[in-house]
């Protein structure tokens, strides 16, 4: 191991030892294990609006949001302040048996915001907690119910759903899946949904019919009453910002109900103002959910939180037995004063600055932006819906293919913006207070990074 060294004149310890001691001492998520200390990691140093600076000075553009979550961007003193205010007040307290000020107001608000009669809400320290919750509450509901065979799950290829062991379970990314174990048992996966994929010749409302088709085919072999929920992002975002076919959501939606699934749609990316709307399920795809699993955006990742928001009509169905049970179900940190605290001043922000209002002014700019990036060869599509995109590369040699997304990683990292990386893809979701100059300043360093990558394929 090296030697610490240091900044001069002070004891803080010098980039190099920093990243030395996170190299030898820190496990970070999806590392590759072949390259296990063997890759510096970039030291993020601080960042302000849009902007991130690593430890050199040197300025990127945050393309991906952080993980999609940095929606106000950074630097906000106001949201310093109500978390500092908070941990003054109250820093914690049990939420097993005590309620707090705010996540009191905060759910309050979330369920005036959600669809329908989404109106309880379960909190939780993150994404991956909030659809652990909702299908361990349909796991409960339908025990409740009398109901103990219909617990199967319906999940999609492609979909992301978080790495408890339940969450990766109904996960559909098979990359991500090597050496863990997961529950095979309970879940079954649907084939792509991706229009981009279908068959030569096929329209996009062929392909929607096939589609639902399969749910129905599903269904139908599986049993309605041995199946319990249906989990669907409403874009699949890690899997490539796939959008499903118009009409999908609410076809399967109808599906679910005349079979009595729960329909549950994972709105950790979507909610909180990714598409311009707090939830995309019924204003953009109109359908009313059983549950929606909530994160990320809800305290622009300011604090770690989590929201699983469930149906009055669900609540009924779990309460409605003679038979006494305790929910057991929770965190230490669920409904943690101070996550909540941000939370609201996260809302307040939106609310004040007309955050969403923003969204939807940019979202045409963005979005023809993007689309425009078709003109070079190597981009095969290039999709998305608010601030949400993605380009999916394409070459002639697969195995060229493949490299794609790190090939544009690099290019755009050398000239100040960060994208991310994804197989042959490349993915963004800016800090939703972007503004028109700022998208440009990002797609122009983006169409100069692409034709860098395209002219060293030739
Ligand atoms: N659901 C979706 C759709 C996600 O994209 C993610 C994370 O990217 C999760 C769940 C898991 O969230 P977390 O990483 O906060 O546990």
């Amino acid at each position: 191991m090296t030697e610490m060294t240091k900044v001069a004149g002070s004891n803080t310890p010098s980039n190099e030892t920093l990243i030395e001691w996170d190299r030898m001492h820190q496990i970070h998520p999806w590392h590759a294990m072949d390259a296990w200390r063997g890759y510096d990691n970039m030291l993020v140093d601080t960042a302000e609006g849009i902007y991130m600076y690593d430890s050199t000075g040197k300025r990127f553009i945050d393309g991906p949001g952080g993980m999609w979550c940095t929606q106000i961007g950074y630097g906000r003193k106001d949201m310093a302040e109500a978390i500092y205010d908070q941990v003054m007040k109250l820093p914690y307290t049990s939420p097993f048996t005590s309620a707090t000020e705010p996540s009191a107001i905060l759910a309050k608000k979330i369920a005036d915001m959600a669809p329908g009669d989404l109106n309880n809400v379960f909190f939780t320290t993150g994404g991956s907690t909030a659809v652990d919750t909702a299908l361990r509450t349909m796991q409960y509901c339908n025990n409740r119910r009398g109901l103990p065979e219909k617990k199967m799950i319906i999940a999609r290829e492609k979909g992301y759903h978080g790495s408890t062991y339940l969450a990766h379970s109904v996960t559909g990314k098979e990359r991500d899946k090597s050496h863990f174990d997961f529950e095979t048992r309970l879940v079954h996966f649907l084939p792509d949904v991706n229009p981009y994929r279908r068959a030569e010749g096929q329209s996009v409302e062929e392909f929607c019919d096939e589609k639902v088709a399969d749910l129905e085919k599903a269904i139908a072999e599986i049993g309605a009453d041995k199946i319990g929920a249906f989990i669907a992002e409403p874009i699949l975002s890690s899997g490539g910002v796939i959008v499903p076919a118009p009409g999908y959501h609410k076809r399967t939606l109808e599906i679910c109900r005349a079979n009595d699934i729960f329909y549950i749609s994972d709105e950790v990316v979507t909610g909180f103002g990714r598409l311009g709307y707090w939830f995309a399920s019924e204003e953009l795809f109109d359908i009313q959910p059983d549950f929606i699993t909530s994160a990320k955006g809800l305290t622009s990742g300011y604090l770690p939180l989590g929201a699983c928001i469930v149906s009055d009509r669900v609540m009924e169905m779990m309460s409605d037995s003679d038979e006494p049970s305790s929910f057991t179900n929770g965190y230490t940190y669920s409904a943690h004063p101070v996550s909540c605290a941000a939370a609201l001043k996260n809302i307040e922000i939106f609310e004040n600055e007309g955050v969403l209002e923003h969204v939807r002014a940019v979202t045409p700019h963005f979005q023809k932006r993007l689309r425009d990036l078709m003109k070079f060869k190597i981009v095969g599509d290039a999709r998305g819906m608010g601030l949400l995109g993605c380009i999916e590369g394409k070459a002639e040699d697969l195995e060229a293919e493949k490299k794609l997304g790190s090939q544009i990683d690099e290019a755009c990292e050398a000239r100040g913006l960060l994208v991310r990386p994804l197989i042959n893809m490349a993915v963004f979701s800016p800090p939703l207070i972007i503004t028109i100059e700022q998208i440009d300043e990002m797609f122009d360093i983006l169409e100069d990074a692409l034709q860098e990558v395209q002219d060293n394929l030739n």
